[in-house]
């Protein structure tokens, strides 16, 4: 078997939503060289080639995965966290095996814009997060080179609903929040 297991190594209640679960698990092997073809396969996954990291859903989970590890938002409880850890082994596994009558994608096939991302952020322009307008944290939270943690609105007011879009699209690029 290619990828012989994956182990949970941190779980916690989520951010946005407490009543779901994050966790972290580590694979037995690094898997990056099978990424363009999860994305050659899977029409709705976000590879990002940068970090690497390649993101899917399962329904409302959002699961990012990296060369040697996964992070998954949104799971239900530690029982749905075995189950997904269960879903993605098989789709890493069924990947390598049908890998030659796959063609690897090595390109992101969308991602979310700076004006989308805006369009969930208080937009106070309060210059809290270090920069001069909300317009220009969302630019810089797309590229990577800002923290959602950074714009303190977002956690301290009534925003809990747009705070669980904007980590969603974080994870999906496969920053961490
Ligand atoms: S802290 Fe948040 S609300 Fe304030 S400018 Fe930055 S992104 Fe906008």
């Amino acid at each position: 078997m290619y990828l012989d297991d994956i182990t949970i190594t941190y779980i916690q209640s989520c951010v946005a939503d407490s009543s779901k679960v994050r966790f972290k698990a580590k694979f037995s092997r690094d898997i990056g060289e099978i990424f363009p073809y999860i994305n050659g396969a899977l029409k709705d996954v976000i590879y990002n080639k940068n970090i690497p990291s390649l993101t899917l859903r399962k329904e409302f989970r959002i699961i990012t995965l990296y060369r040697d590890k996964l992070a998954v938002a949104k799971a239900v409880n530690e029982t749905d966290a075995y189950e997904i850890i269960d879903y993605i082994k098989d789709i890493i596994n069924e990947t390598h095996e049908k890998k030659d009558q796959i063609e690897p994608l090595d390109e992101m096939r969308s991602k979310p814009t700076a004006i989308e991302i805006y369009s969930y952020l208080p937009k106070l322009n309060c210059r809290r997060c270090g920069e001069v307008t909300c317009i220009a944290f969302a630019s810089k939270l797309l590229s990577g080179q800002q923290n959602a943690k950074k714009c303190l609105p977002l956690y301290e007011g009534n925003y809990k609903e747009k705070l669980e879009v904007i980590e969603d699209f974080v994870q999906m690029m496969g920053y961490s929040s």
